[in-house]
């Protein structure tokens, strides 16, 4: 397995850091808080060329390998995790559909400005009836002369509803095949097309600074121009596309706990009980040994998926493992991290409290880890 960046990619990474040293940690907080997505740091991150990086130049992008990518979204996560689920699901399930299924003409048209950061891409998937069990989604795209008309609701869906977002790639049924089975379609709706709204932004645990919203459909054309690769062939698509978002949500989880195994870290170096340093004691240090051992295997199970995608060889077993271990691994972490803390940590104005709250979701999104584990059990042959 073969992590090394190349120098673009180190340059990338570094740039990141940076900017989320910088800019992220003095902005993002109070955006949490504030339960408002601060977009003015996605386009700083776009400013900076890194809103494309899963895309290759020739549309706008900066072409990283998915350890490189990994590699950012990691460092990222360690310093906002909400701004990091942002950046990761315009990078992965927004336009990845787009890169991978899309013609030239919808590349040009809609996935350069999203690589080359001057929009926010969003994947619409969930809907209020169909979650784990995506097959038994209702909304419907129905054959006109001239295109597409779409009715149903999307639930959940992140980066739709921002003034810098393009719209949103949406999977609907359009028909079945001669078994009776349903058959789905991708459609690219923009913002602003008549009969498509946005409910308000929704309240999470966590992740307060990502946008998430219920989108609607109401008599929504769209021409053929905007129906991404075969109409039938929608679901395999977004799939795909969720497999690539599994390792970016294993990325986030390991940065997540990163974050705050460092906040826990520095607090116990400082913070004094009984006449010495809370991190001379031993059941401090083997709590901050154990979070570190968790997070590194995490992190090589990633970056072993991670590489396993960029060598072209199946990667759908690798990508549920690092999803379902990270995942558990950063709410293990941040439990104990706020735990270091004792209740300095359990006040919402603490940024290790932040932390844990934005853990859970990492359990939850791109498939729960339960549908991970089935995911693993029908590779592994059950
Ligand atoms: C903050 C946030 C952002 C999101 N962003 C997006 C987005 O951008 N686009 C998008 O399309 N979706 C998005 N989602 C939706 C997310 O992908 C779903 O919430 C997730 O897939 C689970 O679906 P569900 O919530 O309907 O849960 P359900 O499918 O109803 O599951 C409920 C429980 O039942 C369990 N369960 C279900 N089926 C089985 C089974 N067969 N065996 C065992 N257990 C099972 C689940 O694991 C879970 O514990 C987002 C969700 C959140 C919270």
């Amino acid at each position: 397995m073969d992590f090394t960046l190349t120098e673009l990619e180190s340059d990338l990474l570094d740039l990141g850091r940076s900017y989320a040293e910088r800019e992220i940690a003095a902005v993002a907080p109070r955006a949490w808080h504030e339960e408002r997505c601060p977009v003015e740091l996605l386009r700083g991150l776009g400013q900076l060329g890194l809103l494309g990086t899963l895309v290759p130049e020739k549309w706008g992008g900066t072409g990283s390998s998915t350890v490189g990518f990994v590699a950012l979204l990691e460092s990222l996560a360690a310093v906002d995790p909400s701004v990091a689920a942002a950046w990761q699901a315009h990078s992965t399930i927004g336009s990845l559909p787009l890169l991978l299924f899309g013609s030239d003409e919808q590349r040009e048209r809609w996935l350069r400005p999203l690589a080359q950061g001057t929009k926010l891409g969003a994947f619409g998937l969930t809907e209020p009836g169909a979650g784990s069990d995506v097959r038994s989604l209702q909304t419907r795209a129905r054959r006109v002369s001239d295109g597409w008309v779409l009715n149903g609701q999307k639930a959940f869906i992140s980066n739709a509803g921002t003034d810098m977002s393009f719209g949103v790639t949406v999977l609907a049924r359009t028909g079945q095949d001669a078994d009776g089975r349903p058959r789905f379609g991708s459609f690219i709706v923009e913002h602003g097309t008549r009969g498509y709204t946005q409910g308000p932004k929704l309240r999470g645990i966590g992740w307060k600074g990502l946008d998430t919203r219920d989108l609607f459909f109401d008599n929504v054309w769209v021409p053929d121009s905007q129906v991404v690769g075969e109409p039938g062939g929608g679901l395999a698509q977004f799939l795909g596309s969720l497999e690539v978002g599994r390792i970016s949500i294993a990325a986030l989880s390991v940065g997540t706990a990163t974050g705050a195994m460092r906040m826990a870290l520095d607090y116990a170096r400082q913070r004094e009980q009984f006449g010495a340093k809370i991190s001379s004691f031993q059941a401090i240090q083997f709590k901050l040994a154990d979070m570190a051992t968790e997070i590194e295997a995490a992190r090589w199970l990633t970056y072993r998926a991670a590489a396993q995608r960029d060598a072209g060889q199946p990667f759908r077993k690798e990508a549920a493992m690092a999803k379902l271990k990270a995942s558990q691994v950063a709410t293990a972490v941040v439990s104990e991290a706020v735990q270091v803390f004792g209740g300095a940590g359990y006040m919402l104005d603490s940024d290790v409290a932040r932390f844990y709250c934005d853990a859970k979701v990492l359990e939850i999104g791109e498939g729960t880890n339960e549908i991970q584990r089935l995911v693993i059990a029908r590779e592994l042959g059950c």
